[in-house]
């Protein structure tokens, strides 16, 4: 295995350990992703050490969660976790994530308190679906491979005599590339629901296939997904929708009926009109996505929520618009009804839906190409954003691409032809600007919600 690829700061956490007298492993999605010649974004390091012997050892390291203690070294920017082996089946993320930070903390909490007062000597609790609430006992590196997901996930490299340590048949399935949950897949399900989403993101990333006994569950037990507290689905939709591979991770998610269980509003939207412009509006959303990604271009949540929940959005806006609301008060409106019953599912901060909120209700406001205001737009905050959407609305078809190519245009004339060309706009049919509109639809004001299915 090539050491190039190992990050200098691992190394050193690999040779301290060992200098000291410990075990020390690369483990996981590095060991795998090295494997296939892809330089890894994370290192995990599995050590027979106690979290505060690695304290001891690493000024640049603390220890975080407080369920089970893992220690984290510093170097730069880079942060390698290294957890002491153990045994009983859960991931470090998934404690953190799911018990300690996770909504319906205090819910786990009690429950985990019963258990034990039942049985004080349970060390495994499982909720009853078979979740995993606690379990935090030390073991060896023979203890800690079984509680790790998929045989490519649990190889170890020993820095000792560069060897992988293989006990579930990973580095083969790693050369045939093959996705294989270790154990029971359907238990490994129950246990953590996370995996299914998982299995699809190692799919799309890594272009694995899935070993038949793995898939098999996935569709029948995707129901499970709802359990998932909604901050740790806002982390795996992410690792998901923002690493280069949305397109492949959308339609993997749509093929094994996860996707209905992460964006229930805009999958019903989807069901009914499936060729729609929602539909294009999310293709072409994700393209854009991949592209930028490929580009290393910044990339924000906000952006890809806009575009998975405008279905729903523009048809509540449509309806509000109906009853009489103004085309940006209806949208936002629409926004925050459907941001809220989304965040049953995928918790959405606010730092992401207010910006989203924003770029949506923007949209009617192109249409007003005659003076001053359209100036106002371009110096608007969020314009650049809110431009963006609406090239990939006439990309999908859902609005007029003459109206995109003329802001496209307008924003490369120098100042003064911004002013002429504005000035020289006329005030179309229908369209609120400075001077009163025309005609006023049953009291409500300016154009129409942008609807996809226009
Ligand atoms: P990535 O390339 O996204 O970092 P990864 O495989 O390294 O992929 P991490 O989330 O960094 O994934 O987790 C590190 C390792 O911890 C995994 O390789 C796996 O062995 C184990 N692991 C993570 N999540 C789970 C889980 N939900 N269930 C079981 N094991 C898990
Ligand atoms: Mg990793």
């Amino acid at each position: 295995m090539s050491r190039s690829l190992v990050a200098p700061g691992a190394l050193k956490v690999l040779y301290r350990l060992r200098d000291a007298g410990y075990q020390a492993f690369l483990v996981g999605g590095c060991v795998r992703d090295i494997l296939l010649g892809i330089s890894p974004k994370d290192f995990d390091v599995g050590t027979n050490a106690l979290p505060d012997e690695v304290r001891s050892l690493f000024r640049n390291s603390r220890l975080i969660g407080r369920r089970f203690r893992l220690a984290h070294v510093r170097f730069g920017d880079q942060i390698i976790e290294v957890a002491t082996f153990r045994a009983g089946h859960l991931d470090s993320d998934e404690a953190e994530g799911s018990i300690e930070e996770g909504e319906g903390e205090e819910e786990v909490a009690a429950e985990v308190a019963a258990k034990l007062a039942a049985d004080p000597d349970d060390r495994r609790l499982q909720d009853d679906r078979g979740r995993l609430l606690r379990d935090n006992i030390y073991g060896s590196i023979d203890d800690d491979v079984w509680r790790r997901d998929f045989t490519c996930n649990a190889l170890y490299y020993n820095i000792d005599d560069f060897s992988i340590w293989d006990y579930v048949g990973g580095f083969a399935d790693v050369q045939a590339r093959t996705l294989r949950l270790i154990g029971d897949p359907e238990t490994r399900y129950r246990e953590d629901p996370v995996r299914m989403l998982r299995a699809v993101r190692f799919q799309a990333k890594l272009g694995f296939t899935l070993e038949e006994k793995t898939q098999e569950p996935i569709s029948r037990l995707s129901g499970l997904i709802d359990g998932v507290p909604p901050a740790r689905l806002l982390d795996e939709f992410q690792k998901m929708y923002l690493a280069g591979f949305a397109c492949r991770a959308h339609e993997l998610l749509l093929g094994h009926g996860l996707f209905e269980h992460l964006f229930p509003a805009t999958a019903e939207h989807l069901a009914a009109d499936p060729a729609g412009m929602a539909a294009r509006l999310i293709q072409a959303g994700l393209r854009a996505t991949d592209r930028r990604a490929s580009e290393q271009r910044t990339l924000t949540p906000m952006f890809l929520f806009a575009v998975l929940l405008f279905g729903p959005i523009s048809a509540v806006a449509q309806r509000r618009f109906e009853a009489g609301a103004p085309a940006s008060q209806a949208i936002a409106e629409a926004c925050d009804e459907v941001v809220r019953d989304q965040c049953r599912r995928i918790g959405i901060p606010k730092r992401f839906s207010i910006p989203m909120r924003e770029v949506l209700a923007l949209q009617p406001r192109f249409h007003r190409r005659a003076g001053r205001r359209a100036l106002a737009l371009l110096t608007h905050p969020r314009f650049r954003a809110a431009y963006d959407f609406l090239v990939l609305r006439a990309e999908a078809g859902a609005e007029d691409p003459e109206l995109a190519a003329w802001w496209t245009e307008l924003q490369t004339l120098p100042q003064e032809e911004r002013v002429a060309r504005v000035e020289s706009q006329p005030v179309a049919a229908g369209e609120a600007s400075t001077q009163a509109p025309r005609r006023r639809r049953r009291g409500g004001r300016g154009r129409r919600p942008p609807r996809p299915a226009e």
